[in-house]
């Protein structure tokens, strides 16, 4: 039987993080497909089908054939197990995209060759840097004509104060691409462009001073290869396991997702570099994942597929700890045990009973809203996890009742759906309607669809004078004091009685932090 600790060295927890359209799904899929979760033929044909189907827990979903909500997939490759956590890449993506970064140990950052690093890349990679998560990058689509491969890496570089570390160098590129070239094992992987969506990879012992190397790419694609490879070498630091987990260093890998190219060499990239779950700390101290004890935290609610059931699902990551189905576990806010009975595991397609999992895994918990974003549930100690922050919300919208009879109900629908974690919800000091806000507009449709088809409450959203929140926090009292006085109209608190700063635009936002210098306004807000 294995120990705790060579489970904990066999995982890897990880997301990819991209703008819509680099191609994440694509990537998704061929992982898939080699930890055999998936079945290449159908994985093809059905691709559009499945995009409408893989979730289709809510009718808007089907609807818009977007993701909602991030789901977890788990597969196997080479011995190792790999936990990847989909963050929806949706241009109109939620605070759930963001927040499920915060349960991975690394991330895969997906560019597309002829664009680089583009807005949601940054926003999702300033998230990982919080917490410093290491990230891989693949360059993608370089089947097709991309950018300057420098010029892509000096951008990684400038724009995310990242350095970069290529792990293969591209032989060509678009029409010419003939492979790529593995730096760190000094062996080159020649693209096989006939055979379109198969595994198109073949391997090749050449040293680049080899003529084999001509004669596999040509004399004029070698000669380029190692005028190129020379410059990197000269021009970027060494692969550092060290740096790249302390999130300072990104090692690159080249490939066409499409063409299933360099996707082998991302995967067993990740196997050997990425960590195996780390330590997490918690209010109190840090726990490390090869403690006997099981611990973990919730980093996502979601709402049952079934509208008429209340029950939900809360994404559980377990930090600690052998987790053995029927397990009580003390949940901390509340000071409750709950046994764990029927606990499960997020496989590609399918979902199966967790009999035992261990750090880095992610079960879903069945529950009646009991649990909620950021709670810790320990076997034993008092525990508290940190680093599952909310977000200040992107867009603030102010909620219209047409009944106003409801407004009770609308209240609890608000609340409810604040809970699950895709909206925040505050309520103004001045004592009008309450402001709803969203990471991307398109929320505000799931959540009108919701309240409608889970209330029967019609509500819609208007224009809201304010375009940003802040949390805001002062140690001296009294300054706090003349702060709420002298913004009176801005003020509101959040569904825990948190205080909040609602700016009407950036420059009032500008000229408040300026006037109160000691009042401290953040984008975040810990759950604890
Ligand atoms: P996502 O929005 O990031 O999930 O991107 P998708 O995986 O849906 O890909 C967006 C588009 O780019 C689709 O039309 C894909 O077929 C295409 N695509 C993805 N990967 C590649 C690639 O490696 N090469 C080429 N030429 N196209 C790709």
């Amino acid at each position: 039987m294995s120990s705790l600790s060579d489970h904990i060295a066999l995982r890897r927890t990880f997301a990819i993080i991209s703008h819509p359209d680099a191609g994440k799904t694509t990537l998704t899929e061929k992982l898939l497909l080699f930890g055999g979760a998936i079945q290449m033929a159908g994985a093809v044909r059905a691709r559009g089908e499945q995009r409408r189907t893989r979730s289709d827990w809510m009718a808007i979903e089907k609807e818009r054939g977007i993701s909602v909500s991030a789901s977890v997939m788990t597969f196997e490759h080479e011995g190792l197990t790999f936990n990847l956590l989909d963050t929806p890449g949706h241009e109109d993506f939620s605070e759930d995209t963001y927040r499920t970064l915060t349960a991975v140990d690394s991330a895969i950052m997906v560019l597309d060759a002829a664009k680089g690093i583009e807005t949601q890349t940054r926003k999702l990679f300033e998230v990982c840097r919080l917490r410093d998560v290491p990230i891989v990058t693949f360059i993608n689509k370089v089947d097709r004509e991309g950018r300057e491969t420098f010029d892509l890496l000096d951008e990684i570089e400038k724009t995310l104060a990242l350095d970069v570390s290529p792990v293969t160098w591209p032989i060509g590129m678009g029409r010419d691409l003939k492979g790529v070239y593995d730096l760190t094992r000094d062996r080159v992987i020649l693209f096989d462009p006939g055979r379109g969506d198969h595994i198109a990879e073949i391997g090749l012992d050449a040293s680049l001073d080899s003529p084999e190397l001509d004669r596999v790419v040509g004399a004029a694609a070698a000669e380029k290869l190692r005028e190129e490879v020379e410059l990197v070498r000269a021009g970027f630091p060494e692969f550092d396991i060290d740096a790249f987990r302390a999130g300072h260093q990104t090692p690159v890998f080249f490939g066409s997702a499409l063409k299933t190219f360099g996707v082998a060499e991302l995967l067993r990239g990740i196997g050997r570099l990425s960590p195996a779950p780390m330590a997490r700390k918690a209010v109190s101290r840090t726990v490390e994942p090869d403690e006997a004890k099981v611990t973990g935290f919730v980093f996502k609610v979601q709402a049952n597929m079934d509208p008429n059931h209340r029950d939900r699902i809360a994404f559980f990551r377990i930090c600690s700890g052998t987790f053995r189905r029927g397990m009580k576990l003390r949940h901390i806010r509340t000071g409750k045990a709950m046994a764990l009975v029927n606990p499960v595991f997020f496989l590609a397609r399918d979902r199966e009973l967790a009999e035992e999992a261990y750090p880095g895994d992610i079960m879903g918990i069945p529950n009646h809203g009991q649990l909620r974003i950021g709670d810790t549930l320990s076997e034993s100690e008092d525990l508290n996890f940190l680093g599952i922050p909310t977000f200040a919300p992107e867009v603030l919208r102010r909620v219209r009742l047409d009944d106003p009879m409801k407004a009770k109900q609308l209240k609890k629908a608000l609340e409810d759906l604040a809970e699950e974690g895709v909206s925040q919800v505050f309520k103004p000091q001045d004592g009008s309607t309450w402001i709803v806000g969203v990471v991307g507009p398109l929320q505000f449709d799931v959540l009108s669809t919701r309240i409608e088809s889970e209330y029967s409450i019609k509500a819609g959203f208007e224009e809201a004078p304010f375009v940003t929140a802040r949390w805001v926090a002062c140690d001296d009292d009294a300054t706090m004091r003349r702060f709420i006085d002298a913004n009176k109209s801005n003020m509101a608190e959040d569904r825990d009685g948190g205080l909040v700063y609602l700016a009407r635009n950036s420059w009032q936002l500008t000229r408040a932090q300026q006037d109160f210098e000691t009042v401290r306004f953040t984008a975040t807000r810990e759950q604890h």
